[in-house]
């Protein structure tokens, strides 16, 4: 209904059949803002969830009763493992989607302790990034899998850090608001540096279209959020 009143035009347009990867919803996806169907009407996923959602499918994992350390939830998958004792969903604070207190920087769980880590789109906050990916290393179990991803800029070889004197305001002028670099196509050999033998999911171009997993809008013209699955 909020989407009818948002944007009542996107119900007279003829759409495609969408499959949500995470809740199996088929039929019309939402538009948001300016990205056409980029939400599932049923469990509210965004293209990105979604890649995660057909990475699980794909490799027919179920996470509902495994040791899980999830920072800053998506929505979707929160609703889907919060009743799983083993869930942690760490944020700087408690909220509706979160349900501990996780310094990424500041793992307060043993080594190996989790079975699976998602981290996507947190590492651009964090001052220390390569000491947050070494705590996600060493909390994670042998043979256990991690995703991450940041907001990466293709056209970058190497990621911009800014200089130790610049003031606030501009380092957030140049990375946008609340980042602290720009990641560059070096992002992946960061996760390997801190230990992780590091992949990437990859689909289809058909798949791309069926699930819509990439942002369709001129804000971001490649649209593709790239997620790297790192193993221990
Ligand atoms: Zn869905």
């Amino acid at each position: 209904m909020r989407a009818f009143i948002r944007k009542p035009r996107q119900f007279l347009q003829s759409y495609a059949d969408r499959l949500c990867t995470i809740c199996g919803h088929e039929g019309r996806f939402l538009d948001v803002g300016p990205r056409p169907e980029a939400r599932c009407p049923n469990c509210s996923s965004k293209e990105r969830d979604r890649i995660t959602g057909l990475f699980l499918r794909r490799s027919g994992l179920d996470l509902g009763d495994k040791a899980v350390l999830h920072f800053s939830p998506e929505r979707p998958f929160f609703r889907l493992w919060r009743n799983n004792p083993r869930y942690v969903a760490g944020d700087v604070k408690i909220s509706k989607v979160a349900n501990a207190v996780v310094d990424i920087t500041d793992i307060r769980f043993d080594d190996g302790h989790f079975d699976y880590l998602i981290c996507h789109h947190i590492l651009e906050h964090v001052p220390e990034d390569a000491r947050g990916m070494r705590e996600c290393f060493r909390v994670l179990k042998p043979g256990g899998t991690a995703l991450f991803s940041v907001p990466l800029d293709q056209e970058r070889a190497e990621t911009w850090e800014p200089p130790a004197d610049m003031p606030a305001a501009e380092i957030e002028r140049i990375c946008g608001w609340d980042h602290v670099r720009l990641y560059g196509r070096d992002f992946p050999d960061k996760l390997a540096a801190a230990g992780f033998t590091v992949s990437e999911i990859t689909f289809t171009a058909e798949e791309g279209e069926r699930h819509r997993l990439t942002e369709k809008h001129s804000l971001a013209p490649q649209g593709l959020d790239r997620i790297f699955v790192c193993t221990k």
